[in-house]
């Protein structure tokens, strides 16, 4: 069945999306939350090209209209980075002694090349039951959703017990920029205090066919550290080649890279997931699930897993290329040859141990291997508890009935890096289902189901409401 007759007729009967269909309908405040939602991702918000404090003045302007008080809606600027602000919000709760909710999101997006892209990537495009367009998916569904609960509650004359606290944030999607996570941790921790604060992290899981496997709740994440391999050489004329050349040495390194595997690792996070994915999977992959998380050594389970890109990067540390540059001259040897190794690191292991292990990888003394830059400490995950976890099966079996939540490690990284550390407990959940192949974020052609989105907006203005009256 096509999407268009997926659209057309309504998935209901099909796909068991009757709930939400009706959760859907009643709500008059649809179009306007589209409307958000395209004013942000149309707000070009990378580093090289975009503004993080123009989107964030979108966004502010939208509260100012429901009725917030400017006391309440603040832009924030960082000294020295006037592109990249972002915004703090507060609906005050009823009893002051009880610790805010905190909805957090960035709203910077990764470059997006217009050549690249079989569609512009800063105009929202719906086609074929999907929104296209750079940051559709990661993150600007769940900005913009959190933008739309702000007016939602204070149109409806919502009055929580605790705060609901906004925060949009800039700089998450590039290492090497000021976070502005880290820097409301910093500068703004008082504005930003709460019990738990809910972002990104993992999506719920559709498989092939569209249909929803699991709830995904991040347990704990990787860290993303970046790891420079660089040669440098006193080059010399082309027309007369010697073999030490600081490209060679370089690839033959980098190459050796593609060819390591980091040891499979268990913690409670990836135990919890495969032990609950395996029932849902069930066949040869539920077997070889089973029989990891008794014996991690068992080789032949782990390269069923390793056969998908998700479930290989849960069981590991994993480095991978990810910039080169070489060369000074087209007719010149190279002085100097360089690459960016991108590793994610798996809890509990730290940078100096990888860097050990690249540098015996790597093999080579012409190769240099350091630490650019690093993006502050590391912290244990945030328990999952009863308190976090019930509502959100609550929600979950409201709209969609029987399928299961299940805790998940995180190969990437979020906020959450930041906020844990400063003490509030950040939790990664969006009620947003995504495809199997992850919606190409970061990459070409970003997109994210219709459908999904407007699920996820029930699910997460449904989930704060229960938070800020617990
Ligand atoms: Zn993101």
């Amino acid at each position: 069945m096509g999407l268009q007759t997926f659209r057309a007729v309504g998935a209901c009967a099909v796909l068991g999306l009757c709930a939400t269909a009706h959760a859907a309908a009643d709500d008059a405040g649809l179009a306007r939350f589209r409307a958000t939602y395209k004013e942000l991702v149309e707000t070009n918000t990378t580093l090289s090209a975009g503004d993080c404090t123009l989107a964030a003045q979108r966004m502010a302007a939208h509260l100012q209209a429901a009725g917030y008080p400017d006391a309440d809606v603040r832009i924030f600027v960082p000294e020295g980075h006037p592109k990249e602000g972002g915004l703090i919000a507060v609906l005050h709760g009823t009893d002051p002694k009880l610790k805010a909710i905190l909805m957090l999101a960035h709203i910077d997006v990764v470059e997006a090349k217009r050549e690249d892209w079989t569609r512009d990537p800063f105009t929202l495009i719906e086609e074929d039951g999907y929104f296209y367009g750079r940051g559709t998916s990661d993150m600007k569904a769940q900005a913009a959703i959190w933008v739309d609960n702000m007016v939602r509650f204070r149109e409806e004359g919502f009055k929580p017990k605790r705060s609901i606290k906004l925060a949009l944030t800039c700089g998450e999607e590039t290492n090497s920029a000021l976070n502005g996570a880290g820097w409301l941790a910093e500068h703004e921790r008082a504005a930003i205090d709460a019990q738990l604060a809910l972002t990104e992290g993992v999506d719920g899981d559709l498989d092939a066919q569209g249909r929803r496997i699991a709830l995904e709740i991040l347990a704990a994440e990787k860290v993303s550290q970046n790891f420079v391999f660089e040669v440098t050489n006193a080059g010399g004329h082309s027309s007369r080649p010697v073999p030490d050349n600081a490209i060679y040495h370089l690839v033959r390194a980098v190459d050796r890279v593609s060819q390591y595997e980091f040891p499979v690792q268990l913690d409670d996070a990836n135990r919890a997931y495969f032990t609950g994915m395996a029932k849902i999977v069930g066949g040869e992959q539920g077997a070889a699930m089973r029989a990891v998380v008794a014996n991690p050594a068992d080789s032949a389970a782990v390269a069923v897993l390793d056969k998908d890109v998700n479930w290989h990067a849960m069981l590991r540390t994993t480095c991978v290329a990810t910039m080169l540059s070489a060369g000074h001259a087209t007719n010149a040897l190279p002085q100097r040859a360089r690459a960016n190794i991108n590793c994610r690191i798996f809890p509990g292991v730290t940078r100096e141990a990888v860097l050990a292990q690249l540098t015996k990888i790597a093999d080579d003394p012409a190769v240099t291997v350091s630490i650019p830059e690093v993006r502050g400490p590391i912290a244990p995950p945030a328990p999952l508890t009863p308190e976090i976890l019930k509502p959100i099966e609550a929600v979950a079996h409201q709209l969609w009935p029987g399928v299961p939540v299940v805790a998940a490690l995180e190969p990437g990284a979020s906020d959450a890096q930041f906020m844990n550390p400063a003490g509030i407990p950040t939790y990664g959940v969006t009620g947003i289902f995504t495809d199997p192949d992850g919606g190409h974020i970061h990459g070409l052609n970003e997109r994210v189901r219709v459908q999904s989105v407007y699920e996820g907006r029930t699910f997460l203005y449904r989930l704060v409401k229960i938070y800020s009256n617990q």
